[in-house]
Formats: structure tokens, sequence, C-alpha cells
């Protein structure tokens, strides 16, 4: 079906724990799993203890991976967890590609967990954006190509959101969409 293999892709302004109308958050984690600053923090401290207790059995997760638990008390039923590459600034060309590829991996994974699960709507934060450095133009490229790809390919998703934390981010991925 058309509508299914192709899903909506949306672009949203603010707080992605908020967000209670999809089947499951991504948090932009690290390889511990056990909690972090920025986004990984926020999603923390909104779904308590619960999320910790449960993420500490997962034993870590490699770059480019992803696991889910659930939600715990965010709105979201259940939280998808991915280790986005550190971006290597002054790297060559080379690394710099296999940063992209890394990244890549971590929406296709998160997309593949999803589906295994039998989940329709996801919404991704912007992963190694932050403190992990990545140029968000070149990583909002990545992550709206990608996610095209993989959802229209894995096919069931009914909708697929970006949460974006301040207005130059939303900006870059606005471009990227319309790319
Ligand atoms: P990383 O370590 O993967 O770079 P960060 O959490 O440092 O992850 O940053 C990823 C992006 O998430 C950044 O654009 C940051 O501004 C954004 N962010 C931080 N808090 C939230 C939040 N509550 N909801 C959505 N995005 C957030």
């Amino acid at each position: 079906m058309a509508a299914e293999r192709h899903p909506r892709i949306t672009l949203h302004l603010g707080d992605i724990t908020t967000d209670g109308e999809v089947d499951a958050i991504v948090d932009a984690a690290n390889k511990t799993l056990l909690g972090g600053g920025g986004v990984d923090g926020a999603i923390h401290r909104a779904a308590g203890k619960g999320l910790l207790a449960e993420c500490r059995e997962l034993d870590g997760c490699e770059t480019g991976d992803a696991k889910i638990t659930g939600g715990h008390d965010l709105p979201a039923a259940h939280v998808i967890h991915t280790v986005g590459p550190v971006w290597a600034s002054g790297g060559d060309e080379a690394k710099q590609r296999s940063k992209d590829e890394q990244l890549a991996s971590c929406y296709r994974r998160s997309l593949e967990v999803a589906r295994d699960n039998g989940l329709a709507s996801v919404a991704f934060p912007s992963i190694s954006t932050g403190v992990y450095r990545f140029p968000v133009d070149r990583a909002a490229a990545i992550a709206v190509a990608t996610v095209r790809e993989g959802a229209a390919e894995l096919g069931g998703f009914e909708e697929i959101r970006f949460w974006l934390f301040d207005q130059a981010t939303y900006d870059d991925y606005e471009k990227a969409l319309g790319d």
C-alpha cells in the first residue's frame, strides 16, 4: 500500500519527551545506555528510575546499533536507544564517511527494531549533533535520506517524526526534507 510504503515525515520544534502520539521515541544515548546529558538526560529524567533499571539489563549498545525498552513514565510506550558516532573534526574524508555510515546505521537500526516490535510511528531527535558535534546540515541530509529509504523498504510505518530542539536545527532538517 502506497501510504504505508511512504509514511508521513514531519518536523516538530521542541522537547521529544512530550510526544505521546508516537509508539516510540528514540534516545541519542551513549554506549553504556545508563544515561547522560542532552536529550538522553531529558529522556531519563522524564521516564523515571524504571527506565534506568531496564537499561541496566541491556549490557550497553554499540555505535550505530539500537535497542528497545519500555517508556516507563514517558507518554510514549517505548524508547529505542541508539548510539550515534562522535564527529571527527579534522578527520580525513574516509574517516568522515565512516561517521556518515554509522549515523545512517542509527536511523536504519532504530527503524528495524521498531518494525520487529510492530511499531508504526517513531520520533527521532537529531542524533549526534549535540555533544557529539556532527555538523547539523550533514546529519540532517543523512537522517532524512535514511529514514525515507528505510521506512519505504521495511514497510508498515504510518509516521516518522523528527523533534528538533532549536530553530537552526529545525531549518536544516526542513531544507533536507525539501531537497
Ligand atoms: P549527541 O550526544 O548524540 O550529540 P545530544 O543530546 O547532545 O546528543 O544532542 C542531540 C540533539 O538533541 C541536539 O540538537 C540537542 O539540542 C537536542 N536535544 C536536547 N534535548 C532535547 C530534547 N529534550 N528533545 C529533543 N531534542 C533535544
